[in-house]
């Protein structure tokens, strides 16, 4: 037997980071940016008001308070989109709206409700003149020329994984395309002659497809493309065939055909087809698993890696093997997923050294985390990994742990912690 870590190990250094592709911003959301991105220009490009009031000089309202205030003659107006060339001299002012280019010769913008504004609507109060009721300092209410990003500036790195801000910053500097690691392409392929897909009638002795769905789903969580290639039977032909189809894909995932006691088949086209290793790995429910790269006829390598056919089984297999393997190809820095601290409230047994990846839920009271299992744990029982929102992580080397005892576990709907 190989320890989880050993096999996780040869998994990992045989993948390798994908090539990148450039395509349009809003789809690379997730993605691993792939190009150091730096502003072309200055962002905000001019300075602009804050505020909706008058753009002014400081030392024209200098002193002004509400029962002195100071008034300025208006000599225009500018709305947001346009630009002016009026200039603000001594003792007048512009009315301005929030976003709007700050005219020349102005160094403030009041605003409204410190000015006769409010009080004017609906009156016959003069627009020509402005009554300021506050002294303002030089820049207040102007948001300046670069503020946010200077022109020339590094924005975001090669390798940052972008979320919604980064999506938000790429478009302030009008990228429309962007170049990130492209998502592989994973072919999921279910075996077994008793396998029969969801859209044919059931029939006695048959069980429906399901392994290639959940695989999918987390194939499209960890933020890969799946490709179904649907069930092989056990025969060498058709699942000679199927493999084959599977070396389109940048990584191809089987499910079932290789534990002990199988009908070889699946074992011996694995192994005629690529240079794969059967392991069996030191953890509960996912022991038997084999992993080989496959040669395609164009010299490509393409990553295979056979999970055990029992639903919960090839569940857990994928979230502790596949996952990092499609994250790195992502070019993720960070390939585990995040885990926590909390109390098992329940009994688990572990009686042949293995670790245990226990089905619990778990509830947060008093700030502190509590693990319950989840019914039980028979690795076909998949409604048992259903109820789960965490995998308890039990070590080879405890026998027993009793309730009340800290346990490490993954949180399987928490996001990836972002590199
Ligand atoms: P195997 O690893 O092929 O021996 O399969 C182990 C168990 O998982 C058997 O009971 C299979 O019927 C079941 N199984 C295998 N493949 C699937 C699948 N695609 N969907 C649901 N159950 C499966
Ligand atoms: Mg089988």
């Amino acid at each position: 037997m190989i320890s989880v870590e050993e096999a996780l190990a040869k998994i990992i250094n045989s993948i390798q980071i994908l090539d990148c592709e450039e395509k349009p911003l809003l789809d690379c959301l997730g993605q691993v940016l792939a190009e150091d991105v730096y502003s072309p220009f200055d962002v905000p490009p001019h300075d602009n008001s804050a505020m909706d009031g008058y753009a002014a000089q400081s030392r024209s309202i200098k002193g002004a308070s509400y029962n002195n205030p100071k008034v300025l003659r208006v000599i225009g107006e500018i709305a947001a989109g346009e630009v002016s060339d009026l200039k603000v001299e001594p003792e007048t002012a512009i009315r301005i709206m929030t976003g709007a280019f700050v005219p020349g010769g102005a160094d403030v913008v009041v605003p409204f409700e410190d000015t006769y504004e409010t009080d004017r609507k609906g009156t016959s109060i003069s627009t020509t003149e402005i009554g300021v009721r506050v002294g303002l300092a030089e820049s207040c209410n102007i948001r300046r020329r670069g503020e946010d990003i200077p022109k020339g500036e590094l924005v975001l790195t090669k390798g940052k994984v972008l979320r919604p801000a980064d999506i938000g910053v790429l478009a302030s500097l009008g990228k429309s395309m962007v170049s990130v690691i492209r998502r592989p392409l994973v072919g999921i392929l279910a075996t077994g002659n008793e396998i029969v897909e969801i859209n044919r009638p059931m029939v006695a002795g048959k069980i429906y497809n399901s392994n290639s769905y959940s695989l999918a789903a987390q194939v499209i969580r960890c933020g890969g493309i799946p490709k179904l290639l649907g069930v092989a039977p056990d025969d060498v032909k058709q699942l000679t065939a199927a493999v084959r189809k599977g070396l389109e894909c940048d990584m191809l995932v089987t499910s079932g055909g290789v534990s002990l006691g199988d009908y070889d088949v699946v074992k011996q086209v694995l192994a005629a087809e690529g240079n794969v290793s059967f392991w069996t790995v030191r953890m509960k429910p996912g022991k038997p698993l084999a992993f080989g790269m496959f040669r395609r006829s164009d010299g490509k390598e393409i990553p295979h890696l056979g999970l055990p056919g029992n639903p919960v089984s090839s569940m857990i297999t994928f979230e502790v093997f596949a996952r990092p393997a499609i994250l790195k190809m992502l070019g993720r820095n960070n390939l585990t997923k995040s885990n926590i601290t909390a109390v098992m409230e329940d009994a688990v047994g572990n009686k042949d050294g293995r670790r245990i990846f226990a089905r619990v839920v778990i509830t947060r009271r008093d700030s502190k985390y509590f693990a319950r299992i989840t019914g039980p744990q028979g690795s076909g029982i998949l409604t048992s990994m259903a109820k789960a929102n965490g995998l308890a992580i039990i070590p080879e080397s405890t026998r027993e742990v009793k309730p009340g005892t800290p346990v490490e576990v993954m949180m399987l709907d928490w996001d990836e912690v972002h590199d």
